[in-house]
């Protein structure tokens, strides 16, 4: 099978009008419509000779079985003068444009209607055996190349049997002689050879006919592909930016359908990546422009005051750090979008990794007089990159102070089942709207711009952790309520999934524009 593939492959590239679909449905109409014509056109021209053959032999034989009767009532063969007998000889052979034989129990031809062999002696095989076995050996056999049928007929005698004591046939046949007839079939010949000679002349106009229908049929039923075609070169070459339509086959409309999905999503990926890039620029200008007004205002007056210096100048160095935020947080977020994310996996103690963090974040905090609790339902160990774990951990229990109420709670709970391990981080903060829960993810969304500056917030934070949990082939759920609090939920297996070339999925599902 795999051979007969190949062996295709080979051809098609050899010849690659074979892969043509219009030759193929060309070829297929064509031979579809001229097959049955000229299967029909052998089968009625063998079957009409067959017929006409066979209904001449019969006839032969009823005639010179009647002859054969007439032979035996008129003592023929005893005294071939009979005029009745000869002129139904005679007749018969004109009749039928053959010869007949008479042949004696001796072999010896007693009337030949061409008289050319009256008095020989005539052997062979079939009147021998006509001559000892009588009716069961008659025989017809068509010459086709000499256009005769050859009849052999006994002549003979029956008589019925009426002894009981007799167990076989009960007729007895005595045989006299034999009646060897040429039929000629020349008839047959020209009729056929008429027929043919028609039928010939027919099927090349079907042939014509059936070659033109079948190259146009071919013609219109590829002409939607080259429709689509055309309309797909139009988008590729930019022609056109509007949705490819074409609605005649279903096949051409889902091809189209598949087209203008993927369209629409480059659509979207080319909005994103020009929407990154505006947003990157602004995220970038705003920490300079401060930059730049606070050096200009100090750079306008000379007589500055040495406090005024020191804290414009601790408001630049704000700005800066902020700055390093930004780009280190957008190189985090290029790092995880390359096409093969390099996964630094190790064995890793959840719990441990979590105290770590928790300890970490617990002076700011305390800051605002947050309680920070850490549950651990269960002892966990897992397979991940431990770098990209402690981002996802250190954003979302951030997040749950910086988004919090003072003197409110967060708190951090740690399980597992047999496949997963859970981490939720619960706080009682000021919880995200129903409308911004979907885009929390999204590159540099925030719900309240503001609030999130005051608090360091670069808006990069859930879009980095998401896309570490993705990569880890985890999920991270949000419920949240305006005023109450938020919850999120990360879902990470226990072991790592190697999946070959799959380590680009998670950057994949952002359409990601930083490359
Ligand atoms: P940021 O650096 O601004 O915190 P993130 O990507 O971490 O950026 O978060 C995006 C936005 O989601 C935040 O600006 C904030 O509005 C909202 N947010 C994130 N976590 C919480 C939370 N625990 N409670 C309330 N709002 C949150």
């Amino acid at each position: 099978m795999k051979n007969v593939g190949k062996f295709f492959q080979t051809i098609g590239k050899k010849l690659p009008f074979l892969k043509s679909l219009k030759f193929r449905i060309f070829l297929l109409c064509f031979l579809m419509s001229i097959i049955p014509s000229l299967v029909l056109y052998y089968s009625v021209l063998k079957n009409y000779e067959k017929r006409v053959v066979s209904v001449r032999e019969s006839e032969a034989q009823t005639q010179l079985r009647v002859l054969a009767n007439h032979l035996i009532l008129y003592g023929y063969l005893e005294d071939p003068a009979s005029e009745i007998v000869n002129a139904e000889l005679a007749q018969f052979s004109s009749f039928y444009d053959g010869r007949v034989l008479v042949i004696d129990s001796n072999l010896k031809v007693i009337k030949d209607t061409y008289d050319m062999s009256t008095g020989k002696t005539a052997v062979s095989e079939d009147i021998v055996n006509c001559l000892l076995k009588g009716s069961k050996a008659a025989t017809a056999r068509y010459d086709r190349q000499d256009s005769y049928i050859e009849v052999i007929m006994p002549i003979s005698e029956t008589a019925s049997l009426e002894d009981a004591d007799y167990s076989g046939e009960d007729v007895q046949e005595t045989v006299h002689g034999v009646l060897l007839a040429s039929v000629s079939t020349e008839t047959v010949r020209t009729t056929l050879e008429l027929l043919r000679r028609r039928a010939e002349l027919l099927n090349i106009i079907m042939g014509l006919v059936c070659f033109t229908l079948s190259l146009l049929l071919s013609e219109l039923l590829v002409r939607p592909f080259e429709k689509l075609t055309t309309k797909i070169s139009a988008v590729r070459a930019g022609y056109s930016s509007d949705p490819v339509e074409v609605h005649d086959y279903l096949e051409t409309e889902h091809i189209v359908d598949a087209f203008n999905e993927v369209l629409g999503r480059m659509r979207a990926l080319d909005e994103s990546r020009q929407e990154f890039v505006s947003n990157v620029s602004h995220e970038l200008k705003t920490p300079m422009t401060s930059m730049k007004v606070l050096a200009d205002s100090l750079l306008a007056d000379p007589n500055t005051p040495p406090e005024m210096y020191r804290e414009f100048l601790t408001d630049i160095d704000n700005e800066i750090d902020r700055e390093n935020k930004i780009i280190a947080e957008l190189l985090n977020l290029a790092k995880m979008d390359r096409r093969q994310v390099p996964m630094n996996i190790s064995t890793v103690n959840i719990n441990a990794l979590l105290e770590i963090i928790m300890k970490r974040v617990r002076p700011l905090a305390q800051q605002r007089d947050i309680e920070l609790t850490l549950i651990s339902e269960r002892d966990v160990t897992a397979e991940v990159d431990e770098v990209k774990m402690t981002m996802v951990f250190t954003n979302l229990i951030e997040n749950a102070v910086k988004y919090n109420k003072e003197h409110g709670t967060v708190k951090v709970t740690i399980n597992s089942d047999a496949r997963n391990f859970i981490l939720t981080v619960e706080d009682t903060g000021i919880g995200i709207p129903e409308e911004s829960q979907g885009r929390v993810f999204e590159r540099f969304y925030r719900v309240d711009k503001s609030r999130s500056r005051e608090v360091g917030g670069t808006g990069l934070g859930l879009s980095i952790t998401k896309s570490a949990v993705l990569l880890h082939r985890g999920t991270i759920e949000l419920t949240s309520k305006v005023g109450e609090g938020s919850t999120f939920k990360v879902t990470i297996p226990l072991s790592y999934i190697r999946v070959p070339d799959q380590d680009t999925a998670a950057g994949q599902q952002h359409a990601n524009p930083i490359h």
